[in-house]
């Protein structure tokens, strides 16, 4: 049996800046507070907790003075960076550059809207960091939609700017984008003026190009082993087109989830992840697999 670890997978660059960005700080100070989850990955959390950081919420945010604080790479609403400047915390900023591009074109979106009297709906996963940070940007008044009965709030009759979560399926976007397009359609006669519907597909690259990716990866392959944390957004995503595409495919968030079963008739196993998943993460699980059956060869295609 051969194990492959798909070479696609692994840290973003937004995700990877920001552990790098957390890593120097600790090198140089100890002690970093961060907050939030650095990564939906609670191994990497561990390993990163035992170099000095501390993952703090909000909460504990408003209590804190004097110190230094690492924004993580789904980026802050602006009442964050407001809070850090009355209590004179140091934000150590690592918001990915494409989430603030994203927030940058909400926050535009929304003025605009405001003069239209329409709306601004975020196609993503309400609490989720970053749509926080990009709901922030519209005073809290984006319309944040999960599933399609989430759309009974919009009012149809108003104009609509729908922007996506940057880590959101590329077919529930469109999903979501094509019953819009219907009601506003509907509520208007049939017609639909370029005013009234102003979709902006805003899923990362990193994460939608790894959906064709995962596709041929998982078809190669007897059985694949997505590793990803659970609470991850695009690893929701990226195993649900390994699924699709390979029924012998399972979600585990570390090697102690791993079953001999699973691999009893394979002879090929395909190892993937997330954008948040780390390399050596995916090496461990490698390893516990060639431990499980004998004479398994383990070949990192990297
Ligand atoms: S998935 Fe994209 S937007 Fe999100 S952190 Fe990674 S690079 Fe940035």
């Amino acid at each position: 049996m051969e194990v492959t670890i798909d070479k696609n997978s692994g840290y973003c660059f937004g995700v990877e800046f920001a552990i790098q960005m957390a890593e120097d700080e600790m090198e140089s100070d100890g002690l970093l507070y961060c907050l939030g989850d650095i990564v939906h990955n609670d191994m990497e959390v561990q390993r990163l907790y035992e170099k000095g950081l501390r993952i703090i919420d909000r909460e504990q945010l408003q209590q804190l003075h004097n110190c230094k604080v690492l924004i993580r790479a789904h980026g802050e609403p602006p009442e964050t960076y407001q809070l850090a400047l009355r209590n004179n915390i140091e934000l150590i900023d690592a918001s990915c550059p494409v989430v603030l591009k994203l927030q940058n074109r909400v926050k535009h979106a929304y003025d605009k809207m405001q003069e239209v009297d329409g709306q601004v709906i975020i196609y993503g996963q309400k609490g989720h960091a970053e749509v926080v940070g990009l709901t922030g940007q519209t005073n809290k008044e984006a319309i944040v939609v999960t599933t399609a009965e989430d759309l009974e709030q919009v009012n149809f009759s108003r104009p609509v700017t729908l922007f996506s979560q940057t880590t959101k399926s590329t077919k529930g976007f469109y999903d979501i984008k094509a019953k819009i397009e219907e009601r506003l359609k509907a509520a208007r006669g049939g017609v639909l003026n370029v005013v009234d519907f102003n979709a902006n597909d805003s899923i990362c690259r990193q994460v939608s190009n790894r959906e064709p990716q995962l596709t041929r990866f998982s078809q190669l392959h007897d059985v694949i082993v997505f590793v990803s944390g659970k609470k991850s957004s695009n690893g929701k995503a990226l195993y649900s087109v390994c699924r699709q595409h390979n029924p012998d495919s399972y979600f585990i968030e570390n090697e102690s989830e791993l079953e001999t079963g699973w691999f009893e008739n394979a002879t090929s196993v395909g190892i993937c992840g997330a954008t948040s998943t780390p390399m050596w993460l995916m090496e461990r699980v490698a390893g516990h697999i060639r431990q499980m059956g004998a004479g398994v060869a383990v070949s990192a295609d990297l």
